[in-house]
């Protein structure tokens, strides 16, 4: 265990979050742990706090990729985390860390990006700070607001929930992972008719963000393959991946949908469709002893085996 990749990405922000220990302090809602910290300074609002990096090479290409849709990905990356929390996000800090030898011109786009996506959201850009590096990195906090009644955790999925995501999934690789839209709008729909009980987006892949909303929760889950909504990038991926589209679906990153859990008492109340983005149905919370499972349909109750969860930076 002595390099980050025998630690992993998790085992990092477990080992950061023992050092730490677990806050006992009125005000702290939620510390490490979920898509957002949760801090409640007022009587009924909780402040959300999230923060994301993504470093040239690694999260993006500048090579390749428009600077201008990396600055809009940098801001929606965090919108997508206060949404998942059932937010709405308000102030944000920037930082960046550049090569001297990066183009003005670069910069300028990425920042027009940044801007861009700040203003699609009545986001106020309030400091941030700028340090020089071998690769281009950049990353931006935000802070959101939610009251307390609408926050939705990774950690409330109750046995014989059903569970449901947003919009289409899988293949973001072809595009989707940097011109993707945060489901703000989309959550104050859901919210304004029921609450969830657990909720995170889909930044990871399905089944790896699951296993989040299951291991907080103490839950299970099981998932239909029938059911899930594969994208079309999934399909075209998958002829030259050598994968099933559903294993795309299933286990892609970056499609920042969101996968919530609710009672089957409002299920009446969660609409099929928010505007052109479905919502659907497609599996159930188990008994924390069954862990997750991939079966084609309800009634078939044979197992499917999806070789690998997720992305993980190490
Ligand atoms: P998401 O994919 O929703 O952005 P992450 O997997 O990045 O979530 O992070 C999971 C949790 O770990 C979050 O609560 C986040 O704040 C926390 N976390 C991640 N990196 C660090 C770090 N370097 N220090 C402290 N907490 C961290
Ligand atoms: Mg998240």
């Amino acid at each position: 265990m002595n390099r980050m990749k025998d630690v992993g990405e998790f085992g990092l922000i477990e080992r950061i979050q023992k050092k730490i220990g677990v806050i006992r302090h009125s005000t702290v809602l939620k510390g490490i742990g979920d898509d957002c910290a949760a801090v409640s300074l007022k009587k009924n609002e909780v402040q959300l706090m999230t923060s994301d990096i993504l470093v040239d090479g690694v999260d993006f290409l500048s090579k390749k990729q428009k600077p201008i849709e990396i600055g809009k990905k940098l801001v929606n990356v965090n919108v997508s985390d206060i949404a998942a929390m059932g937010g709405v996000p308000q102030y944000a800090l920037l930082n960046l860390s550049l090569p001297s030898a990066t183009q003005w011109k670069w910069v300028n786009s990425f920042l027009d990006g940044v801007v861009k996506a700040l203003k699609e959201q009545s986001i106020m850009l309030v400091g941030g700070d700028v340090s020089s590096s071998k690769e281009i990195s950049g990353s931006l906090s935000l802070m959101g607001n939610v009251s307390k009644n609408k926050c939705i955790y990774r950690n409330g999925a109750k046995k014989g929930d059903l569970i449901f995501v947003t919009g289409l999934l899988g293949g973001s690789i072809l595009g989707k992972h940097l011109t993707f839209s945060p489901r703000i709008k989309e959550v104050k729909k859901l919210l304004s008719s029921f609450t969830p009980t657990a909720m995170i987006d889909v930044s990871d892949g399905l089944l790896q963000d699951l296993g989040h909303i299951t291991k907080q929760s103490r839950v299970g889950a099981a998932i239909f393959s029938d059911w899930i909504p594969v994208s079309k990038d999934a399909v075209t991926l998958s002829k030259k991946s050598r994968k099933k589209p559903i294993e795309h679906a299933l286990t892609d990153g970056e499609d920042f949908e969101l996968l919530f859990t609710a009672s089957p008492k409002v299920l009446s109340k969660i609409p099929n469709l928010i505007g052109k983005i479905p919502v659907t149905c497609i599996g159930e919370v188990v008994d924390v002893k069954k862990g997750i499972n991939v079966f084609p349909s309800p009634v078939d109750t044979r197992k499917i085996k999806i070789s690998k969860k997720g992305y993980n930076h190490f």
